[in-house]
């Protein structure tokens, strides 16, 4: 099965459209989408809408829980916290409904677990460094777990024999063999991969164009893509709704 995994699309409704027209491509039967569908960007109400119509199997994130007031926002920087009180006030009451369905535990899909920050903290820790991953490898089951919330494509890579984690920061475009080939007597490593698939709305990779991937779960494959969207476009529909100039400007950059 192909699966088009999307996260992080903070209200980006332009950057949203853009993902699923690259996508369309490839052909894919479901969407899974990591959270934080809404918080900082302009449109949360237009990206919750055309996530429910994709049928998206999607868990809540620190934004989404936030929006509707399940988060204290003190620990929020104060650009951050100002989006917020925007994105509250913009909700309507079918995307605040929907919001508070989102699940804040991990979401398990076959051999691939689901979940915002972390497997052990699903909505608040942040997988960004090998140390993190390697202690989070004892808090789910399956071989592989998709996590979002640092905004950043990578994969953590633990070769069960090994005590070390590696990260791999994925070249778009170039499709990874998440299982690795099997020597002459039929023996593979036994290995298990933390894998983030970068932020749809706002990148932080320092290249602003939309993050996703596209997972074959049969092949076991997984097609990091990134697609250049009208930027100029989500940064004046910011502007008229009064948010932060910070995060309009930070769009461009990709950080
Ligand atoms: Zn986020």
């Amino acid at each position: 099965m192909r699966v088009l995994v999307i996260s992080d699309i903070h209200g980006n409704l332009t950057a949203l459209q853009a993902v699923l027209e690259d996508a369309a491509q490839f052909n894919y039967e479901e969407v899974w989408c990591l959270g934080d569908t809404v918080g900082y960007g302009p449109e949360p109400n237009g990206c919750i809408t055309l996530v429910r119509q994709l049928k998206a199997a999607c868990v809540v994130g620190n934004h989404d829980w936030a929006a509707i007031e399940r988060m204290d926002i003190e620990d929020f920087n104060a650009e951050a916290r100002r989006a917020v009180l925007w994105t509250r006030q913009e909700l309507s009451p079918e995307s605040l409904a929907w919001l508070s369905e989102l699940p804040s535990t991990p979401i398990v899909k076959g051999e691939f677990t689901l979940t915002h920050g972390s497997p052990r903290d699903p909505v608040w820790e942040y997988v960004l460094y090998p140390s993190t991953a390697r202690a989070n490898f004892d808090a789910f089951s399956t071989p592989f777990c998709l996590v979002g919330h640092t905004h950043v494509p990578a994969l953590h890579v633990w070769v069960e024999s090994e005590t070390s984690v590696r990260a791999i920061s994925p070249t778009p475009n170039r499709v990874l063999a998440l299982r690795p080939a099997e020597k002459a007597d039929g023996a593979a490593p036994s290995l298990r991969i933390i894998l983030n698939p970068g932020s749809v709305g706002q990148p932080r990779d320092n290249d602003p164009r939309a993050a996703y991937a596209i997972l074959n779960t049969k092949e076991a494959t997984w097609l990091p893509r990134r697609v250049a969207y009208a930027i100029e476009i989500t940064q004046a529909h910011m502007r008229s709704a009064g948010l932060p100039e910070r995060l309009i400007n930070r769009l461009s950059f990709g950080w």
